[in-house]
């Protein structure tokens, strides 16, 4: 690896870390949801980390609106924040796809997945592969939205 790729590959890490710290301090659609036709609780044991996500699908099954209330360490903050931006927009079996991706990335030793999603800014959560304590975290909000989006009633636990 030449010198200069580790310097921006340095910058990168603190562009991400920024990118953490602000969403975890300034989470994006952070409260109920009015409306919303799924939701799904998810609870992180190991970490205390408790959250709801609530989706508001619309009649094209897109997910329209999205949002979570609850409280957690920074990671599960800022990683149910980045979820609900990426969220929006999509059709249900893209959030289902993007659901796929994200987790793979995160509980994988390498960044390679099986599905093919541009991911955007969730890139900022790969950092977290190095702490393995902290993947649960990061996955909780991912696994909240798989249970909302399949109308799971039982919350999910990563235990
Ligand atoms: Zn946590």
């Amino acid at each position: 690896m030449s010198v200069a790729s580790i310097k921006n590959s340095d910058e990168l890490q603190d562009l991400y870390r920024e990118l953490i710290l602000d969403h975890s301090r300034n989470p994006r659609n952070f409260g109920k949801l009015p409306g919303a036709t799924n939701s799904a609780e998810g609870i992180n044991p190991l970490c205390g980390d408790k959250l709801r996500l609530y989706l508001l699908l619309d009649d094209e099954d897109q997910v329209a609106e999205a949002s979570f209330e609850g409280t957690g360490c920074a990671i599960s903050v800022a990683s149910a924040s980045l979820l609900t931006e990426s969220v929006i927009g999509l059709p249900r079996n893209e959030a289902l796809a993007l659901f796929k991706t994200v987790t793979e990335r995160l509980t994988r030793d390498s960044s390679e997945s099986t599905t093919h999603v541009d991911i955007g800014k969730i890139r900022a959560l790969d950092g977290v592969r190095e702490f393995p304590a902290r993947v649960k975290c990061a996955t909780l909000a991912w696994h909240a939205l798989h249970s909302a989006v399949l109308e799971h009633a039982k919350p999910v636990s990563t235990e």
